[in-house]
């Protein structure tokens, strides 16, 4: 540490540039090591990158609270967050900030030898010279009083640190077992799903907010260890519709479920609210490319004879786009897809009696989702949560049916049976065919331009919504289970990796892909991918997936 001070006392005046000194330089603190990463070229350069790294003898960690992968990811959240916390009024240091959901991220890795801890430095200065005295006070006291206030075990508020462990510990046991129970999603009761407001992730206070209360008929009960028994409405395999009148709070309950494959923080309100892990959200998405996805089971003889069988396009419509969506989904793995008629394609939800007595068979080429979303349950075992509002023709096709009524779901499943009973639709089944499950396709990246200045693979997350690669643009902004930047960052690094070990070589197919990453990942984590340091969160092969289907110059070719 007197070393680092006296470095910077040295440095102080000289030009921005002297900083670089630093570089890969370890200096050894009471109680950490800390190590520059990255020193930023100017003082307009992305900040600098500092490594603390906490010996486990001054840490003190005890194993207990390591030996599960959820408490190690739960232990890394909570020091993160408490890191965040802390650095708040020092400007010039960051980590980033976690949302809610609890993930792995490299801002904070934890093992049984050390603790890990990576923020930013913004290093101070004046026009382009450097400021050694106020760098000094920065590195040598700001710093070491937040690390050791926030860093060792015996620093935590061990009533928060256990609470935090304990709910990511009970939900992903939920989640463990919610295929034996026959369930899809389960949302405990007193949950609080609604948001504060349509910019917010904190939950709405309550009151207002109605905390969720589950229908006695569909209500279940999971004991886990730490909150015993949990009782709320599972919600079973097969086809469910969410019914109910307009602001009846159908899409929060749904974009509580899309949020369900990752686990919460406490106070959030959807801590139990649990969706089994494949679970993709389904939707319309106008203007995405398609890269060789046979729509055929949803959409046959488009005009100019397109082939839907091998559907490629740089500009799909709403109906097109959704059906990719769903090719691309079970091709990904998906056990359970999640759909709201708000951001749905109508015409490739339902098509009425009337309609079809209008407009025949082989003039329409979609073959609407209610006359396949049976067979995806049947055939394939892949599960349909809907929203619908709109049309009563599902209540042919659902297995169950909860109706929103002021916030309150209400199991309607017979009236609904009595009333499609009493109803009749008088349209004819469209389907007439199996469901062909996806073939399998091959991503070929030989048009791909990667290239940008000095980097041969330049891939760059920007933000919540973009991935830059070389300097074309992957639109992400409609893939809604993404909830942080990190992720982006992480999918950025992991495409160039698959790219570097020649995994998307044009020969391994899309799932064999998803499947050395899925290995890669499993064994070395988020932290694997890291060639630079960065802020990366975990993400799903699902979303992987996503990546490659919306990169414009990926080719896709038939095995
Ligand atoms: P719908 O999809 O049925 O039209 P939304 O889910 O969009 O309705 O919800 C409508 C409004 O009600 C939103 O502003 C939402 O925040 C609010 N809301 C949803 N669930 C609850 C609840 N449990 N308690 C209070 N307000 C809620
Ligand atoms: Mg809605």
């Amino acid at each position: 540490m007197n070393r680092l001070r006296s470095l910077l006392h040295r440095l102080d005046g000289r030009g921005y540039g002297g900083y670089k000194e630093l570089l890969h330089q370890e200096f050894h603190f009471p109680g950490f090591h800390l190590r520059f990463l990255r020193v930023q070229p100017d003082p307009f350069a992305p900040p600098s990158v500092v490594q603390i790294r906490m010996d486990q003898q001054v840490a003190k960690y005890p194993t207990a609270l390591m030996e599960l992968p959820v408490q190690r990811t739960a232990l890394r959240d909570f020091l993160q967050r408490r890191f965040w916390q802390a650095l708040r009024p020092y400007p010039e240091l960051s980590i980033d900030p976690p949302g809610n959901e609890i993930l792995d991220r490299t801002g904070c890795l934890i093992s049984s030898d050390e603790v890990v801890v990576r923020l930013t430095v913004q290093l101070p200065a004046s026009g382009r010279r450097i400021r050694g005295y106020q760098a000094a006070t920065l590195l040598c006291e700001q710093l070491p009083a937040v690390v050791m206030e926030v860093l060792p075990y015996d620093r935590q508020p061990l009533d928060r640190l256990q609470k935090h462990l304990e709910v990511a510990i009970d939900a992903e046991t939920i989640r463990s077992r919610l295929a034996e129970m026959g369930l899809v999603a389960f949302i405990a009761n007193g949950s609080i799903l609604p948001r504060e407001s349509g910019i917010s992730e904190n939950p709405m206070p309550s009151p207002p907010a109605v905390p969720f209360q589950s229908p006695p008929e569909l209500e279940c009960e999971f004991e886990v260890p730490h909150h015993g028994r949990i009782r709320g409405m599972g919600i079973p395999e097969g086809v469910t519709l969410i019914v109910g009148g307009g602001f009846h709070g159908k899409s929060t309950l749904l974009r509580a479920l899309e949020r369900g494959v990752y686990l919460h923080i406490p106070g959030d309100g959807r801590e139990f609210v649990v969706t089994n892990p494949t679970a993709v959200k389904i939707r319309a998405e106008d203007g995405r490319c398609v890269h060789n996805v046979d729509i055929s089971p949803f959409i046959a003889h488009l005009p100019m004879k397109i082939d839907t069988a091998h559907f490629s396009t740089e500009n799909a419509s709403g109906s097109t786009s959704q059906a990719a969506n769903i090719i691309e989904a079970l091709e990904a793995g998906a056990e359970v897809l999640l759909i709201d008629e708000d951001t749905s394609a109508t015409n490739f939800m339902i098509r009425d009696a009337r309609m079809q007595a209008l407009i025949a068979k082989d003039r329409e080429p979609i073959t609407p989702f209610i006359d396949r979303v049976r067979q995806l349950y049947e055939e394939h075992g892949v599960s349909t949560i809907l929203v619908m509002g709109g049309s009563g023709d599902y209540f042919d096709v659902a297995d169950t049916v909860i109706a929103m009524v002021e916030y309150r779901p209400l199991n309607v499943t017979e009236q609904a049976r009595a009333v499609a009973q009493q109803y009749p639709t008088h349209r004819k089944v469209e389907a007439e065919t199996p469901f062909p499950f996806p073939p399998p396709r091959v991503p070929n990246p030989s048009r791909l331009q990667l290239r940008r200045g000095k980097r041969e693979i330049a891939i760059k997350a920007k933000g919540m919504e973009t991935i830059v690669a070389g300097k074309a643009a992957i639109d992400l902004r409609f893939v809604e289970q993404l909830v942080e930047d990190g992720q982006l960052n992480a999918l950025a690094a992991a495409l160039e990796l698959a790219l570097r070990k020649q995994w998307i070589d044009g020969r391994h197919t899309l799932n064999e892909i998803l499947h050395l990453l899925r290995d890669f990942l499993e064994h070395r984590g988020v932290e694997g991918l890291a060639t630079a340091p960065h802020n990366f969160a975990t993400f799903r092969m699902q979303e992987f997936a996503a990546v490659l289907n919306r990169w414009r110059a990926l080719q896709m070719r038939s095995s």
